[in-house]
């Protein structure tokens, strides 16, 4: 496994990375790192989604000379959502180093802007506008510039931002190094590319990696006018955490939020007819998970970033594949899975063959949860695990000091009586075990385990020690000191849709 110090970022770097529970590079980072710090300009062929902020931020910050309070770096991005989400995960990064990150967007009052300005940034996040705004006020000297990074440039070229781009770019060091990151490579994009960049690298993360992997994806063919009803019946039935749901016009998208209103769900709206202000209060509403639903159009959701979106649904089938992509890029973030439904109406049934040809995947008919269990194929054995389920199941009633029982409903509930000391010697125990209520049986395995732990309860790998799944529950063992958090944090959550329910395994 590659870590994040094999890729030869800083022990200040790596801390932090530690402390946000990063373990892993992501297939972008894991290419992208080892260039940017070798100091190529590196074209990056990425969606939100696959960790590219870490990718052009981490060997970015790794550069800045903390003494040097000139500009050294800006990062470009066509939204001030993006703009925010960028900052918030570069400051992140940077928590161990002096490094000063600011915010520069449209829409705020721009005197604050200046003064932090002044106040010194090593680093400039910044909307197009707004940046050319500042500049030609003189707020903003990209004289030292020395690391440049455009973020989601087909964004900002279809939004009409490309010549401000360029303009910025003249502005910016010849000798500087240049990271341009873009899900999609149009022609204004690669021309961008050859005429400001020097001798770039291009990393790809392709469409297949991104879906085939982490997302699961299915289709429901349905009448245009049951299209409501059937969505309403599908989001009982997947129950999902939270979904975004997107619509192809901004009337269709607030009819729809209506509609679900009416059934009582718990769901906003995000379109361009809304007010700045009020897209922002229904973005921070469902990042926090005040919302579960949200309505969204194609540029509405541009740019915004979720955790946890267990759903994309496509409520009217994306214009392209390369939207496709970009809708069900918000689901199945680094490694987590997600499910991606996409509604056709008979008439676009061919769409779906279109998408899965372009995008080199396969799109099934949507099953429900129990269909999709028995479809499922058996669950992945790792060498440890090569025992069949009943008997490691036996092996750890006789050897563990926790003992469970299914109950009629087939789930599985621990034993409640006869606690005692794991070691039997009076001593504090080194490790607390955890009895899971699901297993093989639901499903799950190891893996998914391990990640509810890491994303779910933020433990730390070294928090956890042993993960055994049976087939109808499981074990966890983590440091006495988080085991009450992670019961706090994932009782009673969801792992692959189904509900687990954690407690202290009593022996
Ligand atoms: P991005 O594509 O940069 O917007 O990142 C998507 C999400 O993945 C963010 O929530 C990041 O915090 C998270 N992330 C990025 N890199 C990693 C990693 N190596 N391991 C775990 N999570 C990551």
């Amino acid at each position: 496994m590659t870590t994040f110090k094999d890729l030869g970022l800083s022990p200040a770097i790596q801390q932090a990375l530690d402390e946000l529970g990063f373990v892993e590079p992501s297939p972008i980072q894991e290419e992208a790192i080892p260039e940017l710090l070798a100091g190529h300009d590196v074209i990056g062929q990425a969606q939100t989604g696959t960790g590219k902020t870490a990718a052009f931020g981490l060997p970015m910050l790794q550069y800045l000379d903390p003494d040097n309070d000139e500009v050294q770096a800006i990062v470009l991005t066509p939204t001030r959502e993006l703009c925010i989400q960028v900052t918030q995960a570069l400051r992140s990064y940077a928590e161990h180093l002096d490094i000063e990150i600011v915010a520069v967007f449209g829409g705020a009052p721009i005197r604050s802007q200046q003064s932090q300005l002044r106040s010194g940034a090593h680093v400039v996040v910044a909307t197009v506008g707004r940046m050319m705004d500042l500049m030609s006020r003189r707020s903003l000297v990209l004289t030292a510039a020395r690391f440049v990074v455009l973020d989601e440039a087909d964004e900002m070229l279809d939004l009409g931002f490309i010549e401000d781009v360029e303009k910025i770019l003249r502005m910016c060091p010849s000798g500087r190094q240049t990271a341009l990151f873009s899900a999609t490579m149009p022609p204004p994009i690669k021309k961008l590319a050859e005429g400001y960049m020097y001798d770039p690298v291009t990393v790809r993360i392709t469409p297949k990696t991104l879906t085939v992997d982490a997302i699961q994806q299915a289709f429901v063919e349905v009448p245009a006018r049951e299209k409501t009803p059937r969505l309403v019946e599908l989001l009982k039935t997947e129950e999902p955490e939270q979904a975004i749901i997107f619509c192809r016009t901004k009337i269709g998208a607030s009819r729809l939020e209506k509609a679900l209103k009416d059934k009582n769900l718990d769901v906003k709206a995000l379109h361009g007819d809304m007010s700045q202000g009020s897209r922002d209060g229904v973005m921070i509403a469902f990042k926090d998970h005040r919302v579960r639903l949200l309505v969204a159009t194609d540029i509405a959701a541009r740019g915004l970033d979720v955790e946890h979106v267990t759903h994309v649904i496509n409520f009217d089938v994306p214009n392209s594949s390369e939207t496709y992509v970009h809708r069900i890029g918000r689901t199945g973030r680094v490694g987590r899975t997600g499910r991606a439904i996409t509604f056709v109406t008979p008439a676009e049934r061919d769409e779906i063959g279109r998408i899965e040809r372009d995008v080199n995947t396969k799109i099934g008919e949507w099953e429900t949860p129990e269909e999709r269990l028995e479809h499922a194929p058996p669950p992945r054995r790792r060498e440890r695990r090569e025992r069949r389920p009943r008997e490691r199941e036996r092996e750890a009633e006789a050897t563990a000091d926790s003992e469970a029982a299914p109950s009629d409903d087939g789930e599985a509930k621990p034993e409640r009586n006869g606690a005692k000391d794991r070691d039997g010697d009076g001593k504090a125990p080194k490790t607390t075990k955890l009895f899971v209520n699901r297993g093989e049986r639901s499903g799950i395995d190891e893996e998914d385990l391990r990640w509810a732990l890491r994303e779910g309860a933020v433990l730390p790998d070294d928090a956890v020690h042993d993960v055994r799944v049976l087939h109808r529950f499981s074990f966890v063992e983590v440091d006495p000191d988080q085991a009450e958090r992670t019961v706090e944090y994932l009782d009673g959550t969801k792992l692959k849709g189904k509900e687990i329910r954690l407690e202290v395994a009593k022996s």
